[in-house]
């Protein structure tokens, strides 16, 4: 089904001469006097606000929400609780704005305006109008790729105007979240995309196609050549699958071709069934967001052609499906991987880190200026971090930093977890170079980062594990119930400031 775009923009307009259907008035709880241009608004309706607040039948508490009915240019006026001022921050706005914006969407309302200076506080008007694009957009997400009936009731917002004072036009703005935006919408759509419709080969096509449309450039390799490149260890987690694993490339050119690219490297498993180590049920489903990574990177890329950032990327992408068979891996296996380190197989549930090992040394024979992955890669992360944020680990000072900056700014929080060589005593192997697990079952994130460094030879490298923050089971502020599009959003802010 064609999804019909939202148009955002920001208009300079008197707030009392605003049409439509709805204007959204942010208020603080502890500031809940009206000055300025909402004074003016709250005349020019007879006072029908100031008396909301008078009467307490508008206290601005965080997340509530007041519809008065006006019936004049506007049809209603949204008072949109901001909670106190202390504690207001750019996450309260997003959700705020989020919240909002599906309100409107469920009643039926297909456009609304929004008073940019009543959401500003002491922040800066770039960046709040850039969050509240991102907030809208990304909060009216919704997946209806395969509802049949009723498609035609299927609500969306079609108009949001962001009304300011300001004589700045914001293009810049708008282009940058309504491009970030799509990304993570797009990421979205795909890992929630069905296991059987997704397949290794659907990703490969998918991926041609999109750089068909664009300026990229995508490289895809087959079963045989993947074979051929001597990744034992990727080849392998794909061989319980009828469905054939395919390695895709995709790289962008936005430097001079000379300038070292950032490799960006995504764990694509189509399918988790966890192999001979079958996942139990519950643990086996919503196991289609294992493809979380890859998807991600490939929007990332995507996006940054968009916005014309200027730097070269390559994203790498091993995509396969992890199943049991006669012909699986199994626990016990030595198998050898591209930078020709050997492996021995505790658990073929932990398959993630083996296509990455090989994805990994492929990235750095290219020899790139950083290599960062994003993968869903435990469900330790979860033990760590819960759903709020996401674990990262790094071996490199100045990526440390830039991933921190990305996660003020994006606000998509982050964590760091060390990789102290303590760890590394947990995956020396009997048999081979190393175990891919710890069978402690200790430090789960940590371990796996342990694993992966391996082979990242002496590269600048990021490890950003999604295990969790993949998937959303709740409802509210930005997030939809299902794949999140986590990392694109912090992925974006750190490319688009790279140096
Ligand atoms: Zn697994």
């Amino acid at each position: 089904m064609e999804k019909t775009a939202i148009s955002v923009k920001a208009s300079k307009i008197e707030l009392n001469k605003v049409k439509g259907n709805a204007l959204l008035i942010g208020l603080l709880k502890d500031k809940l006097t009206l000055s300025g241009e909402l004074k003016k608004l709250d005349e020019e309706y007879g006072g029908i606000i100031s008396s909301y607040i008078k009467n307490n039948h508008f206290k601005a508490e965080k997340g509530e929400t007041r519809s008065v009915f006006v019936n004049r240019n506007i049809k209603n006026l949204v008072l949109v609780g901001l909670g106190e001022e202390e504690k207001y921050n750019l996450d309260v706005l997003l959700n705020a704005i989020a919240d909002a914006s599906k309100k409107f969407r469920d009643n039926g309302t297909e456009n609304f305006s929004l008073c940019l200076d009543s959401f500003k506080n002491k922040f800066k008007e770039e960046d709040v109008v850039e969050k509240i694009v991102l907030s809208a957009l990304i909060g009216l997400y919704k997946f209806t790729e395969f509802k049949t009936k009723d498609n035609g009731k299927i609500r969306q917002i079609k108009q949001i105007t962001i009304i300011t004072n300001s004589n700045k036009n914001f293009d810049n703005e708008v282009k940058y979240a309504s491009v970030v935006a799509n990304a993570v919408n797009k990421t979205r759509d795909l890992v929630n995309m069905p296991p059987n419709v997704a397949t290794p080969e659907y990703m490969a096509d998918y991926a041609k196609e999109l750089a068909k449309k664009s300026g990229l450039k995508c490289i895809v390799f087959d079963e045989k050549q993947i074979e051929g490149m001597k990744m034992g260890c990727f080849i392998n987690v794909a061989k319980g699958s009828i469905n054939k694993p395919r390695l895709v490339i995709l790289e962008y050119y936005g430097n001079d071709k000379k300038q070292k690219p950032i490799a960006i490297v995504g764990k694509g498993i189509t399918f988790d069934s966890g192999g001979l180590n079958l996942k139990p049920y519950p643990y086996i489903l919503n196991m289609k967001d294992d493809k979380g990574g890859a998807v991600a990177a490939m929007h990332i890329i995507e996006a940054c052609y968009k916005l014309k950032f200027p730097l070269n990327l390559i994203a790498i992408m091993p995509f396969c499906e992890n199943m049991p068979s006669g012909s699986s891996f199994r626990p016990d296996d030595v198998l050898t991987a591209h930078n020709g380190m050997t492996v021995e197989i505790k658990n073929t549930d932990a398959e993630g880190r083996l296509i990455l090992a090989d994805a990994l040394s492929y990235a750095a024979e290219m020899k790139p200026q950083a290599i960062i992955d994003i993968a869903t890669l435990t469900g330790a992360s979860l033990i760590a971090l819960g759903y709020i944020g996401t674990p990262f680990l790094t071996t490199n000072e100045k990526l440390r930093e830039k991933i921190k900056n990305a996660s003020e700014k994006s606000l998509e929080k982050v964590w760091e977890f060390p990789l102290w060589q303590e760890y590394e005593e947990n995956i020396k192997s009997d048999v081979a170079d190393l175990k891919h697990i710890s069978e402690e079952s200790d430090a789960g994130v940590i371990i796996g980062a342990t694993f992966l460094k391996n082979f990242v030879n002496e590269i600048p490298w990021a490890h950003i594990d999604i295990g969790t923050t993949v998937w959303s089971k709740a409802d509210k502020g930005v997030l939809t119930k299902g794949a999140t599009g986590v990392t694109a959003r912090l992925m974006m802010e750190m490319l688009r400031e790279w140096k």
